[in-house]
């Protein structure tokens, strides 16, 4: 995500600002937006591990609550740290070798002193206890936060989204892109009667008492942390099976029951297509342990790994309409491709600050017209990445502020598009290109990068001095002048 009407929201937002602010940006910024965005020797200091988060969610209260055990491992010798959570939550307590530990918050940062220094190299862990009532998103999924709506047979359909607002607003974590755990635990307990599904694979499902069930879901791979989710409503399950690079991968879908006579023949169109091409062009799909799920949600749709989050109202095009103009975004179902292009671009490959957000979008907008292109040729993929310069603003430069998790302009989706098919066009070798593609995303597997590694990457890999394509695209505002 995030996209179209994005656009729309950051102009509006631009709108609000006074011209001073303007002017000299980083006075925007605060020390809750350094605390949230800058790595820290407080943040430095640990490598994240696992994570088991273990909530309980009361749809009727809108309350959470739980822990979540940090497994890490000492990168140097410390004994203070830093891990976050939105202020609104409370912290009831910090366990660490089973003692409760002394902290102390500052905005959304909480800092742990531990009794004695850990020392570099150690593995060690401690677990976090909380509460409260989640932020509560308004325009779900472009401002973060939980969602709690009913279905049309009035049963609870509940779920969060939480890009860039981060998700220490709903779960305590080292809420930072640069660091991800190598695998997680998530176990999620709602009232009886309803499913929930998370990310990754199914472990086990346990009553709880007071009317809850728990369930266990457990992901393999290293996964970032607004990809953790949940969602809990009255749903169908059906299974599918693609034989891919890497052997035979599992597909799950999960919609509403309400919806699944219309979800099943509509996903069918798209997504063993949209994985035979994205294969081809990206390499194997990323996930392969913890499987492809497709899961309707109620907000437009998040690249959630391994349990994509689609609201797309089964219709094709973005919500019905062509982003492009020229009839070929009619075609697919805008958000099955696009949030499951992020897999390779976002989940597989994810910048370590979001000012590098390009990284994601402007290889997943490309995947669109990939996807165009291995479904009706190449001219066509070609009128669909051109069709879409006119949601180019030119507003203001693609990469934002660093170290304040800000994201740059909203053309990193249309414009970073058209950069990605500009390279192409220069290398003038789809076969080269397309090597390129699958080659990130196995130098990259799996890993945390930044925009300059990528920008080089690409420059050695075609051989080309690309800098002046990244300067025009990336750096400045104005529309890049061909030569
Ligand atoms: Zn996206």
């Amino acid at each position: 995500m995030k996209s179209f009407i994005y656009s729309f929201l950051i102009l509006m937002s631009l709108a609000s600002l006074s011209k001073a602010q303007l002017i000299s940006p980083k006075n925007q910024y605060t020390r809750a937006d350094t605390l949230r965005g800058m790595l820290s020797p407080l943040r430095t200091c640990y490598d994240i591990n696992y994570y088991h988060l273990d909530v309980k969610i009361d749809i009727d209260q809108k309350l959470i609550g739980g822990s979540n055990e940090f497994v890490f491992t000492a990168t140097q010798n410390f004994s203070k740290l830093q891990f976050d959570l939105f202020s609104n939550l409370k912290v009831d307590k910090v366990i660490y070798k089973g003692e409760e530990v002394p902290f102390s918050r500052e905005f959304n940062a909480v800092f742990i002193n531990f009794p004695k220094p850990i020392k570099k190299g150690t593995k060690d862990k401690f677990t976090v206890y909380y509460s409260g009532r989640p932020v509560i998103a308004n325009n779900p999924p472009w401002d973060g936060g939980f969602i709690f709506k009913k279905d049309k047979n009035g049963k609870p359909w509940v779920s969060v989204a939480c890009q860039g607002l981060g998700a220490s607003s709903w779960w305590p974590n080292k809420d930072h892109q640069s660091d991800e755990v190598d695998s997680m635990l998530i176990s999620i307990s709602i009232p009886n009667g309803l499913k929930e599904i998370s990310n990754g694979r199914l472990r086990s499902v346990q009553a709880k008492p007071t009317g809850y069930t728990q369930y266990n879901w457990f992901v393999a791979n290293p996964i970032n942390n607004y990809d953790v989710t949940f969602y809990i409503g009255d749903y169908a399950h059906w299974t599918d099976n693609y034989t891919g690079e890497k052997g035979q991968l599992s597909i799950d879908y999960w919609s509403l029951t309400a919806d699944s006579a219309k979800a099943r023949p509509h996903w069918d169109a798209d997504v063993k297509p949209m994985l035979k091409c994205f294969e081809h062009w990206f390499g194997p799909y990323p996930f392969y342990e913890d499987g492809y799920k497709l899961v309707q949600a109620p907000h437009l749709g998040m690249e959630h790994q391994s349990a994509i989050a689609y609201g797309n109202e089964f219709k094709k095009g973005y919500l019905g309409s062509d982003l492009s103009g020229t009839g070929w975004g009619q075609k697919f179902d805008f958000i099955t491709i696009h949030e499951s292009g992020h897999e390779w671009f976002g989940n597989n490959i994810t910048t370590k600050d979001i000012a590098d957000m390009w990284v994601h979008e402007a290889f997943t907008t490309y995947s669109e017209a990939l996807f165009v292109e291995c479904q009706y040729g190449k001219k066509a993929g070609t009128d669909y990445v051109t069709g879409i310069r006119r949601n180019i603003q030119n507003d203001k430069p693609i990469i934002g502020p660093r170290e304040v998790n800000k994201e740059g302009s909203g053309d990193m989706y249309y414009k970073g598009a058209n950069m990605i098919y500009h390279i192409r066009q220069l290398m003038n070798d789809d076969e080269k290109f397309r090597s390129i593609l699958r080659g990130m995303n196995k130098k990259f597997y799996h890993k945390t990068v930044t925009g300059k590694e990528i920008e080089q990457y690409l420059s050695q890999q075609s051989g080309l001095d690309l800098s002046t394509v990244f300067k025009q695209y990336l750096y400045q505002a104005a529309a890049p002048v061909y030569k």
